[in-house]
């Protein structure tokens, strides 16, 4: 039976309550500490990324190792002006009216393995930041990069007030019964509902960073060299296993049948004849999860790619066509370097066939036609959305610029 964790968020509250984690030098210190654990251990976080997802260098540095590290730079450098006391004006002259930038108290934030370095401590970092105690709970699916945050966290953080907590389904369902004043959640949707509902009993305030669908639209007048590189490049960064990779992809049959040529060709280019040797390609996390995406295979035809060895835990960057909408993989999240294109004849299209789904996390649009861009922007809610590339806008600077505002 897996263990309570009452001792320990009571030992965080406990902190937090003696106005510890609330002191700015205090926050300062600790989120300096962080950063000299990213510096000092860097090998030893891309070791354990190796292990658990065999990361390419180069990828697990830009989005796990360096992207953690300038996020904390960020912070440290922004720190004094986000936690200041802001004057308003009043309703009545005479009177005084102030902004209190307060903390939550102690804050739970579970990560997800597909990230699974920065997705615990980049939202660890900002809970600290803003003054609160943090629990944090590291992914188990991603074991090697799990045990690495257990172990340094304490190493170098106040144990009290920023401990971490191990272990799968019975240790997070134990935890989510202990009461938080804040929880960060970032997973699945079906797991995001459990979280809800733990947190719906003491009125928990929650953020839940959730996965879904991001299509990709390329017409006709779209650089087909770009479209096409730049799609591959989002969907098989980290093998698919990206909350906003490009999950499918919608054009005309020409512009697909170009499309796929050109796919095998670039595709040759960067992974040579065996894809599976290249350096530049990780891994599926688990065999579970090959199994799944490997169903997925019988939803369409498959024209480029579509091999599977589960014991290397590798599925070949794969583009399927004849793909039925009311198919299983285009029900779920894909999660996995399979691409399936499904054939519309106008932008229009694109439209409904969107606004008649869940809302995206992000969307792609690969086209010079201005107008039809802007009136896809104008009529489709989506998270965010990048045109003439993938994943670009969840690295822009927008967010922070609001903050400085
Ligand atoms: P996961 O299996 O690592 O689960 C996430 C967290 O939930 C873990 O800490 C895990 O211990 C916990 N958990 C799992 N099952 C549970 C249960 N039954 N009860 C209580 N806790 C449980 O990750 P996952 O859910 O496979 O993550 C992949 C998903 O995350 C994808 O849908 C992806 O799109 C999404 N994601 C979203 C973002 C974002 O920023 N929006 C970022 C990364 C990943």
């Amino acid at each position: 039976m897996a263990p309570s964790y009452k001792a320990v968020v009571d030992k965080a509250r406990q902190a937090f309550r003696d106005g510890r984690t609330r002191d700015i030098e205090f926050r300062r210190q600790q989120l300096n500490q962080l950063r000299k654990m990213y510096v000092e251990n860097e090998k030893t976080f891309l070791e354990a990324l190796k292990s658990d997802l065999r990361k390419p260098h180069l990828e697990a540095v830009i989005f796990e190792t360096d992207f953690m590290l300038k996020d904390l730079d960020y912070i440290l450098s922004r720190l004094d002006d986000w936690v200041k006391t802001k004057e308003v004006p009043s309703v009545v002259p005479e009177d005084k009216s102030y902004i209190y930038h307060d903390p939550y108290g102690v804050v739970l934030v579970m990560g997800a393995w597909n990230y699974p370095a920065q997705l615990t401590l980049i939202p660890a970092a900002g809970a600290i930041a803003c003054g609160n105690a943090v629990v944090m709970k590291p992914s188990e699916v991603s074991p090697a990069t799990a045990k690495v945050i257990e172990t340094l966290v304490p190493k170098y953080l106040d144990n009290d007030c920023y401990p971490v907590v191990c272990g799968g389904i019975p240790e997070t369902t134990e935890l989510l019964k202990e009461r938080f004043d804040y929880i960060f959640y970032t997973g699945s949707t079906g797991v995001g509902k459990i979280v809800r509902d733990a947190a719906n009993k003491y009125l928990t305030p929650t953020t839940l960073e959730l996965g879904g669908k991001s299509p990709c639209y390329v017409d006709s007048t779209a650089d087909m060299d770009i479209a096409v590189r730049r799609i591959l490049w989002g969907k098989m960064f980290n093998l698919g296993q990206t909350c906003i990779a490009p999950d499918f992809v919608l054009c005309n049959k020409e512009v697909q049948d170009t499309f796929v040529q050109k796919a095998k060709e670039v595709l040759k280019e960067w992974y040579g004849d065996n894809p599976a040797q290249s350096p530049d390609l990780c891994r599926i996390v688990a065999e579970r999860h090959v199994d799944r995406l490997a169903g997925y295979l019988n939803d369409g035809k498959v024209v480029v790619g579509g091999k599977v060895d589960k014991n290397d835990k590798w599925i070949e960057p794969t583009i399927l066509t004849d793909v039925s909408a009311d198919s299983k993989i285009m029900q779920e999240e894909i999660f996995g370097p399979i691409l399936p294109i499904l054939n519309v004849k106008s932008h229009k299209d694109v439209i409904n066939f969107v606004n008649d789904r869940e809302k995206p996390l992000s969307m792609y649009l690969f086209s010079n036609n201005d107008a039809e861009v802007e009136d896809i922007l104008r009529n489709v809610s989506c998270g965010g959305v990048t045109v003439n590339d993938t994943l670009h806008h969840a690295a822009s600077k927008s967010s922070n610029l609001r903050n400085a505002q």
